[in-house]
């Protein structure tokens, strides 16, 4: 089954006593807060928390809360909602299309803040799962770049980590080693396609897959490899 989705928040506020007020009413409502007051740190927190959506104020030291949005949209699809000191911001930020889902102009309600938290994930909750790929007993987590063997994290490369979610992605679809190479590391140069085998050994050693009767990836002969789609409940209850 799969986990129910963590609810973790990146609050990105400088001013201390509104961030204090701000996570301090999330923690309330059951959301588990990170908080900070730069952009760095936010892009930071970005990829170490993976957080399920962003509240991002716009006027931040250094890096400004424009800049922070563009970096965070350019990598992730996270519900981020922008706080505003001025109404007529609002207008400015439509026009510049950073992608936030969403904008509240200061001052505001901690209610309107819960509310509109709760409608950009009602909105984004499709998209949501889609960042996530199950086969099997396998969950791999686009968005945090997390997989799970069994509820139990996998610790992958970066490299092993695309090579599997393009695998999974059309499970039963055979991925030339050359394609492979091309998707995982953007980049082809002779004898890379044989590395490969070394990542695609390597994910085997950590999924506990047996390439002599591999229950993740497949190896086709003289042609590459291929995810293979899960087998039945019935199955596993077998073997168990
Ligand atoms: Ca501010």
């Amino acid at each position: 089954m799969q986990r129910a989705p963590s609810r973790r928040v990146l609050v990105v506020e400088d001013e201390p006593k509104m961030l204090a007020m701000i996570a301090q009413f999330l923690e309330g409502e059951g959301w588990e807060v990170y908080g900070c007051g730069t952009g760095e740190e936010a892009l930071k927190l970005m990829t170490e928390v993976a957080p399920d959506v962003v509240i991002l104020d716009w006027m931040l030291p250094g890096m400004s809360g424009l800049d922070v949005c563009r970096r965070i949209r350019a990598e992730s699809k996270v519900p981020l909602i922008m706080l505003t000191a001025k109404a007529d911001e609002v207008d400015k930020l439509l026009g510049l299309e950073l992608g936030a889902d969403d904008y509240i102009t200061k001052p505001f309600s901690l209610r309107e803040l819960s509310a509109r938290i709760r409608a950009v994930l009602r909105r984004s909750s499709s998209a949501w799962r889609e960042d996530r790929i199950k086969i099997g007993d396998l969950v791999i987590d686009l968005e945090r770049h997390e997989v799970r063997k069994a509820g139990a994290k996998v610790q992958l490369t970066p490299t092993e980590f695309k090579i599997l979610s393009i695998l999974a992605a059309s499970a039963g679809r055979v991925y030339s080693r050359l394609q492979l190479v091309d998707a995982a590391l953007g980049e082809v140069y002779q004898g890379y396609e044989r590395s490969i085998d070394t990542h695609i050994s390597n994910l085997r050693k950590k999924l506990g897959d047996d390439s002599a009767q591999p229950k993740y990836i497949d190896t086709v002969y003289g042609v590459g490899y291929k995810m293979l789609p899960a087998r039945g409940d019935a199955d596993d209850s077998l073997e168990r």
